[in-house]
């Protein structure tokens, strides 16, 4: 299974684990007397799971993310940008009745969490040059001599200076597929 495939399966265990954590976490926090109203310890159980979303989504995905200084602030930032579509429909629902407070509030943290886990697929998205620089990393869309394998990176015609061979584009290309992939 390819590591990309793995992160995926594990992200989606991470959202069902914060999701099933909800009721838990809330049960220990007001029943165990941490915070006994029933508002507050909501809003407590929201912090509480979202920060076991953040922390298990980051570590799955990290490894995957070029840590820019960019990114980084982005990132962080991302974690209060997705308060303001939760915090609207919070907001919006308050004025409604018969919706109350709770629900609002559980409702809260099941609009920010999938607006988070969106917003970090934008930030932490590579961009174009990263996308070249890691393929070149990895050899891929190097392009070589088919005949003898030198380098024909930057050349402005399809002739081998080592060896002289000359092909067409096509041929250049068609043959990179068949070494490479
Ligand atoms: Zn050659």
């Amino acid at each position: 299974m390819p590591a990309t495939v793995a992160r995926l399966i594990l992200s989606i265990a991470a959202v069902l684990l914060a999701a099933a954590l909800y009721l838990p976490v809330f049960l220990i926090i007001e029943e165990g007397g941490f915070i006994r109203n029933d508002l507050r310890a909501l809003w407590a159980t929201d912090v509480v799971c979202g920060a076991i979303l953040v922390v298990t989504w980051f570590l799955v995905w990290r490894a995957e993310v070029s840590w820019t200084a960019g990114r980084i602030v982005m990132t962080s930032l991302s974690l209060i940008v997705a308060a303001i579509p939760a915090a609207a429909i919070v907001v919006a629902m308050q004025m409604l009745q018969p919706y109350s407070d709770e629900i609002a509030a559980v409702c809260g943290a099941m609009i920010w969490a999938p607006c988070w886990m969106g917003a970090t697929a934008l930030v932490w998205r590579e961009t174009r040059p990263e996308r070249a620089e890691r393929l070149k990393m990895q050899g891929i869309g190097a392009l070589a001599c088919p005949t003898c394998g030198y380098s024909m990176m930057g050349l402005k015609e399809p002739r081998c200076p080592e060896c002289g061979s000359r092909y067409t584009l096509d041929q250049l290309y068609t043959s990179q597929g068949e070494s490479r992939v």
